[in-house]
């Protein structure tokens, strides 16, 4: 019964939520915070404005990180241990959501950067394996999959590979050499999402952007002979599309479309969410999306998952951090 009990705890998606500080350009335009830490895992709703009209409201998660929190404390006390169980042959997936401007390319680059470092220590301590690391990067816009790394502006398909589950037809896979690779690697993706973005204009608001590293191995001793095994999982770190797009289309009712502003993907993803945290059995509908059907195999299972909640503290933007709030209890 005990050893239920604690699967029951493992399996359980990890919900974290990290406040931003105001702004410089918020703090000159008199912008207020209202949101606080009061502990390591409750936040606060405190306006001052409307104190004795409303009580201040808490929310409690597995943590929650202050505005003056590093992103390595992010990584360190949240993230980490559900990122580098990779290394162990867990497939794993941790996303930021939150809306635009929130901070979730800021927490997502900076968590990425600390895993990659941690896993080259990690091959570096673990002579008796030979290690493979391999690094890809796409933005799904619109259903569409681009390649981040690739020549052209191409769109890729998804193909359903009887070894290797769903995969990106011909992504760019590029074995990572070594921490100088990496931030090189990065730079390419940004500038390449950037190119985009002159050419539509929100479209870093409403675009998905998922590094995937991949991480093989096998027994030194074994190599080249009979008995030699690969292991291999996959780690992914997705900056998810501007969270406002969610609530918007969930709070007017409108229905799922080919062709309308409703980002597919994002929804589909709440759906599958919410049905996880509720216990990983009965029909979950991956393949509604191409999001949610490409990472299949790092959500539910033996998979394991966080989500990085990223909220801005400021008065104006209270009831876009109350929807995130919200998704994020529906997670937990
Ligand atoms: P998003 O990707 O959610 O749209 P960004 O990550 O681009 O948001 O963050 C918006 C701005 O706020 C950026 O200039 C970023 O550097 C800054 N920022 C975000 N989070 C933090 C933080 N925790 N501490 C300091 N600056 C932050
Ligand atoms: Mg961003």
């Amino acid at each position: 019964k005990m050893e239920k009990m604690q699967m029951a705890h493992e399996e359980k998606i990890l919900v974290l939520v990290r406040l931003r500080p105001l702004s410089e350009k918020e703090i000159v335009g008199n912008e207020v915070a209202d949101w606080e830490c009061i502990n390591d895992t409750t936040i606060l709703y405190r306006n001052t404005l409307r104190e004795g009209s409303t009580f201040p409201s808490a929310y409690t998660f597995d943590r929650v990180f202050r505005g003056d929190c590093s992103t390595k404390q992010v990584y360190e006390d949240g993230a980490k241990s559900i990122a580098l169980s990779v290394v162990g042959g867990v497939n794993t997936s941790i996303f930021a959501y939150g809306q635009t401007s929130s901070g979730k390319t800021y927490t997502m680059t900076g968590i990425t950067e600390h895993t990659v470092a941690d896993i080259f220590d990690y091959i570096h301590r673990h002579e008796e394996r030979a290690f493979v690391l391999k690094f890809s990067a796409i933005e799904i816009y619109n259903e569409s999959i681009r390649d981040l790394l690739g020549n052209d502006n191409a769109s890729l398909r998804l193909l359903d590979d009887p070894e290797k589950g769903t995969i990106v037809e011909k992504v760019t896979e590029e074995t990572l050499k070594d921490w100088n690779h990496l931030k090189e690697l990065l730079s390419i993706c940004e500038a390449q999402r950037r190119i985009g973005e002159t050419l539509l204009n929100d479209k870093s608001s409403r675009s998905h952007q998922i590094i995937r590293l991949t991480i093989e191995s096998s027994a030194r001793e074994f190599l080249g002979k009979e008995n030699s095994t690969t292991l291999s999982a996959s780690v992914n770190f997705i900056d998810l599309a501007g969270s406002e797009r969610a609530s918007q289309a969930l709070s007017t009712g409108a229905r799922l479309k080919e062709g309308c502003h409703i980002n597919r993907s994002l929804l589909t993803l709440s759906t599958v969410i919410r049905k996880l945290s509720k216990g990983r059995h009965g029909h979950i509908n991956y393949r509604d999306s191409k999001l949610t059907r490409l990472l299949q195999p790092c959500l539910g299972g033996n998979a394991r998952t966080a989500i990085i909640c990223t909220l801005s503290p400021a008065r104006s933007h209270v009831e876009q951090t109350r929807n995130t709030l919200l998704f994020a209890c529906c997670a937990k």
